[in-house]
């Protein structure tokens, strides 16, 4: 893609939980976008008369000329409710691929964190890198108030029996009786999780809120800034 506007079109979307759904967009100008798993698009359109852009990470690893997206609406947004009103066949500008959010290499021991729409680099990026990097462990740290929320879920679980250096937590902070999986905010079961290791690197995806928390209590744990690599999404 690079610096060029170009134009995505979209191929399908569908609800995957609620008020959140799974977009696939084609770029038909070109044959093979040269993402990295992990980083994001911009999009751009007028609204208003006001030219707006929103950064939106690619939730599927790089294949031909396609990426998909993972969206939550915000009430009273305007990109977000605009794309998920979006038909097939419709069309948006698009710039990227952009950003940093992307696994070091060589890789190390890894947690993934991510809260709600957070997880799409991550879907992203274990697809892409579990099967390079089987001498390294991977683990994701999921958080959604309710099991609904649960993205992807049959994936990551598919994953995590395939994959013997992946395993995967999801962890719910509203449960209701019958879930018997992790409980509370990602914070606690990442440093859990750590353990007493302090040569992992930190993987945050997410609002700035649990993004900022997190970081400060890794920090705190004594892990260096360059193992904690982190995407807020406001
Ligand atoms: C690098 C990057 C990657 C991003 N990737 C994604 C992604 O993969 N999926 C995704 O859904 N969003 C993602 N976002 C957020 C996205 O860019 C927009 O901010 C979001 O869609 C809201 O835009 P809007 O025009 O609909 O709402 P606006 O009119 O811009 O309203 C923004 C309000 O919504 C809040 N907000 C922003 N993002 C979210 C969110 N995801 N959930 C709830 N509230 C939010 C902001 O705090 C702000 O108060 C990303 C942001 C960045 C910076």
């Amino acid at each position: 893609m690079g610096v060029a506007v170009l134009q995505a079109r979209l191929i399908e979307s569908r609800e995957i939980a609620p008020e959140i759904r799974h977009f696939v967009f084609e770029v038909p100008e070109v044959e093979q976008l040269p993402y990295l798993p992990g980083q994001f698009v911009s999009f751009s359109g007028m609204f208003n008369d006001k030219k707006i852009t929103r950064a939106y990470s690619t939730a599927s690893p790089p294949w031909r000329n396609r990426f998909e997206l993972c969206l939550n609406r915000v009430q009273d947004g305007f990109f977000s409710p605009y794309l998920f009103d979006m038909q097939p066949g419709a069309t948006v500008d698009v710039k990227g691929p952009l950003g940093h959010f992307v696994l070091k290499n060589p890789a190390n021991d890894s947690i993934f964190v991510a809260t709600g729409t957070g997880i799409a680099p991550f879907r992203s990026m274990l697809h892409a890198h579990l099967e390079t990097n089987p001498d390294r462990q991977f683990t994701l740290v999921f958080g959604v108030r309710f099991e609904p929320s649960l993205l992807y879920r049959a994936e990551f679980e598919q994953l995590a029996k395939n994959y013997p250096n992946f395993l995967f937590l999801p962890t719910l902070s509203r449960p209701t009786e019958e879930w018997s999986g992790l409980k509370g905010h990602v914070q606690q079961h990442v440093i859990e999780t750590l353990g007493e290791r302090r040569d992992m690197d930190v993987y945050i995806c997410g609002m700035k809120a649990m993004v900022d928390d997190l970081r400060l209590k890794l920090k705190e744990l004594g892990l260096d800034r360059r193992q904690i690599i982190f995407e807020k999404y406001d």
